[in-house]
């Protein structure tokens, strides 16, 4: 693995040489634009190794894209945008449909080649959350990484001028204006027909798409997910049980396809398949 604490620098250096002009492009189309785009090709290209460990150590990696993107908006005087990076293009043995995830899968970096059949509503949710410690008024900013709980400070931060007490000897409000939320929505995945052998269930997946991904697809649409799997406990009876639920959280999104009503066809593409219709070959 490569030193946790390398990958913002390493990250930095590969936006700066490969995608500064991005950059600069993404800051212009806020908001309209709020991720960059990268192939994983390119980052093979910069460092294999590097490439490698990402789709070992996905979330480490995003953590840190995130940080250095973010950090070039800032320099550039953007400091209220909190862009993400997208990589896509996985090379092909981190392909799967969804009947073929094994719990060796769970933490790796995977495509998932389906199509969507369930979408729910977009909802917010904390992406970082302020609390305020209700001893002191002290103010911190706390980091949350998923959906399922809301993470409260254990103690109020010294480092950043709080007064040291614990949770037990306080209370922690959470600050709602303070806070920074995001959209997130549960999106239902399914194997491509094509996929299935005869007879068998298509089997079927949650994913959570967040921020710029939350509600991109609709029913019907063919993409590829690219994403980090990851279980929970299935709960009976208000309790954990020990067997889990596997969900992928999706990291970026190529359509497989455009939909039908929104081919539009130029009199010039219409000659050429026109043409390509009269070849015997094709
Ligand atoms: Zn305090």
């Amino acid at each position: 693995m490569l030193q946790e604490f390398d990958l913002p620098a390493r990250w930095t250096s590969l936006i700066q040489d490969y995608f500064s002009e991005a950059v600069h492009n993404l800051a212009q189309m806020w908001p309209d634009e709020q991720s960059l785009e990268i192939s994983y090709r390119t980052i093979e290209g910069f460092d294999t190794e590097f490439a490698n460990d990402i789709v070992k150590n996905p979330d480490l990696h995003f953590h840190a894209a995130n940080q250095a993107l973010r950090q070039f908006l800032i320099d550039a005087g953007s400091p209220t945008m909190y862009p993400f990076v997208r990589i896509k293009h996985l090379p092909s043995d981190q392909v799967r449909t969804v009947s073929q995830l094994r719990a060796d899968d769970i933490g790796q970096m995977l495509a998932l080649d389906s199509v969507v059949t369930k979408i729910s509503g977009v909802r917010p949710r904390i992406y970082s959350a302020q609390f305020e410690c209700m001893a002191c008024n002290h103010a911190m900013v706390i980091n949350q990484p998923n959906e399922q709980e809301l993470i409260e400070p254990v103690e109020c931060e010294q480092i950043t001028g709080g007064c040291g007490r614990p949770k037990r000897q306080t209370r922690f409000a959470l600050n709602h204006k303070e806070s920074i939320l995001i959209n997130s929505q549960f999106i239902e995945l399914q194997e491509l027909p094509e996929q299935m052998k005869g007879g068998i269930q298509p089997e079927r997946i949650i994913c959570i798409g967040e921020h710029d991904l939350a509600g991109k697809l609709n029913p019907g649409d063919r993409v590829k997910a690219n994403g980090v799997l990851f279980i929970r406990s299935q709960r009976k009876g208000g309790k954990d049980t020990p067997v889990f639920d596997i969900f992928l959280r999706i990291q970026s999104l190529e359509r497989q396809n455009i939909p039908l009503e929104e081919i539009s066809i130029t009199e010039d593409e219409e000659l050429e398949i026109k043409e390509l219709a009269r070849r015997p070959d094709i």
